[in-house]
């Protein structure tokens, strides 16, 4: 096992990340995990790295905050912290992004307050999301296990059980193991790419979503959308991979051009919270109506953080046959299940799906949505149909019963 998570650690930085000489590097970790946040240190610095600066987080002092701080303490973010990620953003230093957060950390929290903090920090670190969205500099999510998370995976294996059998599942999903992850990866991001601009080559006026479940939904692509797969380029110059595992080959809609009903078919962890059986009703592609089992009211205040919070921000196809989804595991992790499943995000599109060189105004106008949010959540089903419908009215198959028509 130990020899496979070096090799993690060591695809994270060379390929996700890529990590240059004299580059900076921000990596954000638990404590709990302090051993792997060390060990990618030191594959960073093996790649030349200038210094590698982390920002520790705690679940436990997190909660502890969200029950016992302040009032006021939700209603804004220190200076400090909006300097520290513009300043590294200025630099274009690389950010590795460690999730291994408890699913329902903040279960019982007052949703007001995540919601206020949300905000705050929507509105402190617009700018530094912004050009993370604009790839200015290269960024990297992965996972590893915690105790929590684990025994939410898998609640019938004693603790210990648990983190072994879940680092097994997240090795496996990045290809780790036989020591040629490097090489797989280079090929997949070849692979991917080349779907990905058969997508683009359709140039879809709208797709056409149904189920079993009850999805029943048109949506609207805009004019000069791309199909974009893993293997961003920065303006650094360098290809990095921004999610680790990826199986997702995503656009944006156009905004205002979304009908129908839309069942959320895994459940999403949002904000340390499980919301269960989301059904989404979209009217001229705003969400008029949400309804869901549990979580409801963190969902619904995370709809009323802005304007754009209603409005879809990414399309993302996934086949119901990736390697992930035949694990046949619900990890209660986004970064996991919505590469098992075909999802929408709502919120903030990312610039690169269209031209990213047109301005704010003008990929507004155009039809991408801004919002401080970006939530992906998953509707891909074993039957999910996907239909393309052409400028001309022509009807091509992309997804037929949860798979790629071609
Ligand atoms: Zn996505
Ligand atoms: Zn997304």
């Amino acid at each position: 096992m130990q020899d496979r998570i070096k090799e993690y650690a060591s695809l994270i930085v060379r390929v996700g990340a890529n990590v240059q000489k004299g580059q900076t590097v921000v990596v954000s970790g638990s404590a709990d995990n302090a051993w792997f946040v060390r060990m990618l240190a030191e594959e960073c610095y093996d790649a030349g790295a200038r210094e590698v600066v982390v920002r520790w987080k705690d679940d436990t002092l997190t909660r502890m905050k969200y029950l016992r701080a302040d009032e006021t303490v939700f209603d804004s973010v220190p200076k400090w912290l909006t300097e520290f990620f513009n300043g590294y953003a200025a630099e274009r230093a690389s950010l590795i992004g460690i999730m291994d957060d408890d699913p329902e950390l903040l279960n019982g929290v007052d949703a007001g307050r995540i919601q206020r903090y949300g905000r705050a920090s929507g509105e402190a670190l617009k700018g530094y999301r912004e050009a993370q969205m604009r790839n200015e500099f290269a960024w990297c999510g992965v996972s590893i296990p915690s105790p929590a998370w684990a025994k939410k995976v898998f609640p019938g294996a004693a603790e210990k059980e648990a983190v072994e059998k879940l680092w097994d599942a997240i090795l496996k999903a990045v290809h780790v193991g036989g020591g040629k992850a490097v090489e797989i990866w280079r090929e997949k991001i070849q692979t991917m790419a080349r779907r990905a601009e058969t997508l683009t080559k359709y140039d879809f006026d709208k797709l056409i979503y149904q189920n079993a479940l009850g999805t029943d939904l048109t949506v609207g692509l805009p004019e000069g959308h791309k199909w974009v797969a893993c293997g961003d380029k920065a303006r650094t110059g360098f290809t990095f991979v921004a999610n680790m595992p990826t199986e997702e080959i995503f656009t944006l809609p156009k905004r205002g051009a979304a009908d129908g009903v839309l069942y959320a078919s895994k459940p999403l962890s949002l904000n340390g919270n499980l919301i269960n059986d989301i059904v989404f009703t979209f009217k001229g592609g705003k969400i008029v109506d949400a309804k869901a089992s549990s979580g409801l009211d963190i969902l619904e205040k995370e709809l009323e953080l802005d304007e754009g919070a209603r409005y879809l921000g990414e399309v993302a196809l996934v086949p119901y046959c990736s390697p992930i989804n035949e694990m046949d595991i619900l990890f209660y992790n986004t970064l996991f299940d919505e590469n098992a499943s075909c999802h929408f995000a709502f919120g903030k599109a990312y610039p690169a799906f269209l031209d990213d060189s047109l301005s704010a105004d003008a990929q507004k106008e155009r039809g991408a949505n801004d919002s401080f949010i970006h939530v992906d959540f998953m509707v891909g089903t074993e039957d999910l149909s996907i239909t393309g419908v052409t400028k001309d009215g022509n009807k091509i198959p992309v997804f037929v019963n949860g798979n790629f028509a071609f």
